[in-house]
């Protein structure tokens, strides 16, 4: 199972082609379904199936997608068969918050039945799915997104890199819990995935993602809280990679 983020000051059908490769670069983690979400000026877009990086990508014309934000997934089925509608990114009810995760959530059938009784339809069997639920209920009670952000990851009990998009948003939100994550920093262009080589041909200066830690990077900046709400100071954190 894998992630790969892509936040851009420009939006191009590059970056579709930059994710896809990434996700080959992540395809040794194992895993049975793919999926991925754009952010553009008309929108959040999610193309996603049961199947190969390559099949999925042909089948779903991914490298057609355009947008200044990517979200790239393979998924490891722990919750809910290997099917197309199981396939991350998962989104919300309005189609404006798209999802991806790997880990798994212990209290997610308490968060869905509550959920479901404020009127919130699923479309999947996974655990992940109450996360872009969450973050939409939070907003809908008046939360700026980072704050319904937060407030969802707080709600959730279990292990994740979890990566989350919001329409109009040029960010990516994430958080670690036991799953690893790390960011990359480019020029104009910033990146965070399940692990260095996603990105590697992009940058070589990266920040590791710590236990517990909760942000989001933008196409020029990072802003990492630490478990206990500080302020991280991120450029005392980057390391230029060797190898
Ligand atoms: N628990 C999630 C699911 O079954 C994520 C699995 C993963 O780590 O890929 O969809």
């Amino acid at each position: 199972c894998g992630i790969i983020g892509i936040v851009s000051l420009n939006e191009s059908k590059k970056l579709a082609e930059m994710t896809v490769s990434a996700l080959k670069r992540l395809e040794y983690r194992g895993y049975d379904s793919v999926g991925v979400a754009s952010l553009s000026a008309s929108g959040l877009e999610v193309r996603k199936a049961k199947g190969k990086v390559e099949e999925v990508v042909y089948q779903k014309k991914v490298e057609d997608m355009k947008g200044y934000v990517f979200l790239g997934h393979t998924r490891w089925a722990t919750h809910g068969p290997p099917t197309d509608y199981n396939a991350h990114p998962h989104i919300d009810c309005s189609g404006n918050i798209a999802v991806v995760h790997n880990g798994t959530i212990k209290n997610y059938k308490e968060l869905r039945e509550e959920l479901e009784s404020l009127g919130h339809k699923f479309k999947s069997e996974t655990d992940t799915e109450v996360i872009p639920h969450l973050i939409e209920e939070f907003m809908k009670r008046g939360m700026e997104p980072f704050q319904a952000f937060k407030s969802a990851i707080k709600s959730i009990d279990g292990s994740y890199a979890v990566l989350a998009i919001i329409n109009g948003e040029r960010r990516i939100f994430f958080a670690k819990r036991d799953n690893p994550l790390v960011i990359g920093l480019g020029e104009g262009q910033n990146y965070i995935a399940s692990d260095i080589p996603a990105f590697l041909p992009y940058t070589r200066r990266v920040v590791i993602i710590k236990d517990g830690e909760i942000g989001f990077i933008t196409p020029e900046t990072v802003y990492i809280e630490d478990q206990e709400g500080n302020v991280v100071n991120v450029k005392e954190r980057v390391r230029v990679i060797d190898w």
